[in-house]
């Protein structure tokens, strides 16, 4: 899990090359993206991310070109210790193509409550600046690949 910072266009990552912040642009979160100090090539976030404010998960809902995958979790609980594994592997198989974040319901309540959270670990999957799917419970990350494809496809009809 990492925690990157958020602004009003997008998602704020250190160039691994030479440490200079970037930012890679909701609209725009499946493009190649270049250092813009030492050209490094960015690469799309691998690792599930934390959400550290509600405003920065809904201004990535509302503008990612990418579905994101949203974890419901709590530190406490033994289900979502199983299932961070499997978003991880879900985050490093799909970069570039869904974004993972994890929403803390400890910590972001206003979340939880406003999206009827009401069990965790939930997955939902947001697209278009709307969710298009949720299930609650731990699961592989196969079945989590399946729930995207089916929600993206969801999408485009
Ligand atoms: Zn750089």
């Amino acid at each position: 899990m990492v925690s990157f910072d958020f602004d009003d266009k997008g998602i704020v990552v250190p160039c691994p090359s030479c440490g200079q912040k970037n930012r890679l642009s909701y609209q725009r979160l499946g493009d190649p993206v270049k250092c813009g100090k030492c050209k490094h090539e960015l690469a799309p976030p691998n690792q599930p991310i934390e959400m550290k404010s509600s405003a920065d998960f809904d201004r990535l809902i509302a503008q990612s070109s990418l579905p994101v995958v949203v974890d419901y979790w709590a530190p406490w609980c033994g289900p979502c210790r199983m299932v961070a594994p499997e978003l991880e592997k879900v985050a490093a198989r799909q970069a570039g193509k869904v974004v993972v974040v994890k929403v803390n319901t400890d910590v972001l309540q206003d979340l939880g409550q406003r999206f009827g959270i009401r069990s965790i670990p939930t997955l939902a999957v947001f697209g278009g600046g709307r969710e298009l799917t949720r299930a609650a419970g731990a699961r592989p990350a196969e079945m989590i690949e399946a729930m995207i494809d089916q929600a993206a496809g969801s999408l485009h009809r």
